[in-house]
Parts: structure tokens; C-alpha cells; sequence
């Protein structure tokens, strides 16, 4: 059992070789405990509107200089098809502390991802009312990341600013979630201003107290829109923690040793401060989980929480080849299912209730093969279907599917069990009532 001292040692550590041990201390336990895996969770970055005034975020509510997003429905739908497209197990919906994310809708869509796909769904919207929390366990969720940022109250109250008359504890947030049922992340940045070595050393055995199931660290990036922008540290630069990628791996891999058997990503920040570099040497440092980002390419600008982070817009599937390579380069392997923390199945734990069964369904399966998605297959598409299904009475289950290679006839669209090709959104409602007239296969209830 790894103490204070040692791992205040090891965060002051410097010396090359001696640190070779700890990276390879902690790879061994990644192995033994999780395994080769690198699990792949689809990350959408639904809204950007934020309530808050956290003094490190970009999108702090303070920040004019960005223009304000929230995806639609079928926009968060779409993600969620594409992330069982591409054979991820796991979806994320992250967002800004927005008001504007109604607990009924957002516990709707969960119903209808969860009722259309075999994803597990992980949340991550800040801080929310305990109502909304419950309703969106119940729905479905499985997962909820919240961060706590540091363990250092002064320092916590210094940077992350109440909202109003609500008092932030986030700790005491993460015991709800608990209690909830949801397998609980959370974590630290690396480098705050004001941030001691002392005070990472408690952050990580936080971390073991808390018995998180994931645990996120990323190095702090400062962003010019925000108070900690070229903000001078309070301490002398022997006490401040730097924010660099080694002492973000150091965090890492002490977070393995210390709780060997939680999920942990190579981050996004870790990502971008070394583009070339930064997620190899996390996941050969204890990390063994990436979120590829699937945010829609015209909103992932605009989900600026530090700089840097736009420069790597890539399509995702682009993004997805390029994750894979890496992973394999490794010697590691991509994780199939919804990855879990080991032991702790999601059958283990408490199942939330069904959601409602819908009176009258129709099946409709929608190729999302890239040909067919760049023919017309995409968001705004399934908008259309779901629109005339409904028009017609009945409920829409949509659901995607690979590439049934047919490519020249694409875009292809399954209702029932009849395949329609070169199906165009503007002439669908005409294709349903033909096909409704035509015997109504493919209607359950
Ligand atoms: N709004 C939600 C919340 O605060 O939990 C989720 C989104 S928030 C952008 C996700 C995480 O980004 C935060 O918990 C924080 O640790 C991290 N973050 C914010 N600003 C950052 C910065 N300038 N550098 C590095 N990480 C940052
Ligand atoms: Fe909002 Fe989260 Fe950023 Fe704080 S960290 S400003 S809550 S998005």
C-alpha cells in the first residue's frame, strides 16, 4: 500500500532510470488488472452553454468571445449511431453546467439511445439537481464523470466558484451518484495555479478514498478568456506543480498503483499539449481508455475549454483509423463491450426500470456504411424518417448498420425487413406510405 511520502517521492522524482520503475510498475498492474484492452468511448460534446464561472474553463459563462451551441435530438442520436457503427461500447455525453438540458428531455433520449443501441452511456453535464441525476439513472445511465478537481478546499473555492446561493461540493455529488447506482469517475488537473506537490499527492489518494471507478487527470491548459491566464502562481516554482505531460503520467501511473483496477484514459489535454506523443506515453504509463471525439465538426470549435483543442477536428472515422493504429502500434488491443470496471458488471449493479414499451412501433435501420452517410444518411436524414413515422402514427425505432456493400445503390433504408435503396429524405414520407400499404410488415404491438 503506497503512502504519502512515497507518493510525494515519486511526484518529485527526476531521475530517468528510477522513474523507468514506476512506468513499468504501473504498466504491469494496467495489465494484470485490466488488461491489454484499450477501451474506445465515443465522446459528444452536446452543448456548450454553460452556468458557470470556473476560472480555468473556456467555456465559463463570463466568455463571450464564443458563439453558444446545444445539439438537437437527432444530432445527439446520430452520434450515438455512429459510435455503434464504428463498434464502440460505451457513448459519452459531455456538456457545460446548461440549464438549457431539460432533465425530461435528456432522460427521453437516454431511453430511446439505450432502447436503439447495446451502448453503455456515460454522462458528464456538471453539477445537477438530484432529481435530474435520478431521472437520468433510471432512464438508463450508467456512468457519470465529474471531476473534483482538486482536494485542496481553499484552492477549490478559489477556482471553482459557487453559483449563487448553491454552495459546489462535488464530493458530496459523487456519494449521490454512488448511491444512484452509476459507476462514478472523476479526477484532477495537473498544474493548476496554486496547486502543490503536497496537494496532488492527496488528490490521488482521493482518488483511492473515493474508490473511483474511472479516474481522469489531465495537465491544466490555460485559456486566454479566462482569470488564470498567465496567472502567477501564488508559490515559489520548487512548490508549484508544473503542468506537463511527465508529471501528468506521474499521476497516472501512481492512480494505477493506487487503484489497480479502474478505468483510466489517456485525456484529451494529454492529447493536445503533445499531439505526437501525449496519448502513447499515458497508455504506457497505466491509462487504458481513449474517447475519440464524435462531436459533429461544425460544434467541436466551439467546445473550447482550453486552446489546442480545435486544431485536432477530424472526421470520425478519420480519427477512429488513426486511435486504432496507435492502440495496435502498442501491442495492445481494442475493447470490445461496454468495459466496465473489471469485477463490476453492469448486470452487477442495479438495473434502472425499462423504459416505456411503445404501443405501435416500426422498425426502420438506416445504413451508416461511409457511403451511404456521405449519399444522405446522417443526421438530418434520420430527423425525416423519425418526423414521417410519426406523422403516421406510430413510433419510430431507428437503428444503424454497417456497410451491407451495396454501395452503388446507397443510400440504403430498412423498413421492416425491406430494403429500399437510393432512398431520398424528400421523397421518404411517399416510400412509407407505399410501404404501409403494402402489408405494414416490420410493425410490432
Ligand atoms: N461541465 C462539466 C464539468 O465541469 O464537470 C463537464 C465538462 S468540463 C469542460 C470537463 C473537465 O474539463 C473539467 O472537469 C476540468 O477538469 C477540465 N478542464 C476545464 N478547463 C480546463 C483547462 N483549462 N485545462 C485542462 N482541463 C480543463
Ligand atoms: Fe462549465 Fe464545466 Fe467549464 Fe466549469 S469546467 S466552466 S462547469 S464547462
Amino acid at each position: 500500500m503506497m503512502d504519502r511520502r512515497e507518493i510525494l517521492d515519486w511526484l518529485r522524482c527526476t531521475d530517468s532510470q528510477q522513474l523507468e520503475r514506476l512506468w513499468q510498475q504501473a504498466d504491469r498492474l494496467r495489465q494484470e488488472q485490466v488488461g491489454d484492452a484499450v477501451h474506445l468511448r465515443g465522446l459528444v460534446e452536446i452543448s456548450n452553454h454553460c452556468a458557470r464561472a470556473c476560472h480555468y474553463c473556456g467555456l465559463r459563462a463570463a466568455n463571450q468571445a464564443i458563439g453558444r451551441y446545444r445539439m438537437s435530438e437527432e444530432e445527439v442520436f446520430a452520434c450515438a449511431l455512429a459510435a455503434q457503427h464504428l463498434g464502440y461500447g460505451t457513448l459519452v455525453l459531455q456538456s457545460g453546467e446548461d440549464d438549457g438540458i431539460k432533465a425530461d428531455w435528456l432522460a427521453g433520449l437516454i431511453r430511446r439511445i439505450k432502447n436503439a443501441t447495446p451502448l453503455a452511456l456515460t454522462l458528464s453535464l456538471g453539477e445537477r439537481s438530484d432529481d435530474a441525476l435520478a431521472a437520468w439513472r433510471e432512464a438508463g445511465a450508467d456512468r457519470y464523470l465529474l471531476r473534483f478537481e482538486t482536494s485542496d478546499r481553499a484552492l477549490y473555492r478559489a477556482i471553482h466558484p459557487d453559483r449563487g446561493s448553491r454552495v459546489s461540493d462535488r464530493i458530496a455529488i459523487l456519494g449521490k451518484l454512488r448511491a444512484l447506482g452509476y459507476e462514478t469517475g472523476s479526477g484532477v488537473m495537473v498544474g493548476i495555479p496554486g496547486q502543490r506537490y503536497e496537494t496532488l499527492a492527496d488528490d490521488l489518494l482521493l482518488c483511492r478514498e473515493l474508490d473511483l471507478d474511472m479516474i481522469g487527470i489531465g495537465p491544466f491548459i490555460a485559456h486566454p478568456q479566462t482569470p488564470l491566464w498567465q496567472a502567477q502562481s501564488p508559490l515559489s516554482a520548487e512548490d508549484q506543480v508544473p503542468p506537463t505531460i511527465d508529471m501528468t503520467c506521474k499521476a497516472v501511473a501512481l492512480a494505477r498503483i493506487l487503484r489497480p483496477d479502474a478505468n483510466i484514459p489517456a485525456t484529451t489535454a494529454v492529447a493536445v499539449m503533445n499531439a505526437s506523443l501525449g496519448r502513447e506515453l499515458a497508455l504506457r504509463r497505466g491509462a487504458n481508455v481513449i474517447m475519440p471525439n464524435l462531436t459533429p465538426p461544425q460544434y467541436r470549435e466551439l467546445y473550447a475549454i482550453y486552446p489546442g483543442k480545435a486544431d485536432r477536428i477530424e472526421t470520425a472515422e478519420a480519427g477512429d483509423n488513426q486511435i486504432r493504429a496507435q492502440v495496435l502500434a502498442l501491442g495492445r488491443t481494442v475493447g470490445s463491450g461496454p468495459g466496465g470496471r473489471s469485477g463490476r458488471s453492469d448486470t452487477e449493479r442495479q438495473s434502472p426500470e425499462p423504459g416505456p414499451v411503445p404501443p405501435v412501433s416500426l422498425k426502420i435501420a438506416v445504413c451508416m456504411g461511409s457511403s451511404c452517410f456521405s449519399r444522405g444518411n446522417n443526421g438530418q436524414t434520420i430527423e425525416t424518417l423519425r418526423h414521417c413515422v410519426e406523422a403516421a402514427g406510430l413510433v419510430p425505432e431507428i437503428t444503424g448498420h454497417l456497410c451491407e456493400n451495396l454501395c452503388t445503390q446507397g443510400p440504403h433504408v430498412t423498413i421492416g425487413d425491406t430494403l429500399y435503396s437510393n432512398v431520398q429524405a424528400s421523397c421518404f414520407a411517399e416510400l412509407l406510405r407505399h410501404h404501409l400499404a403494402s402489408g405494414k410488415e416490420g410493425i410490432d404491438g
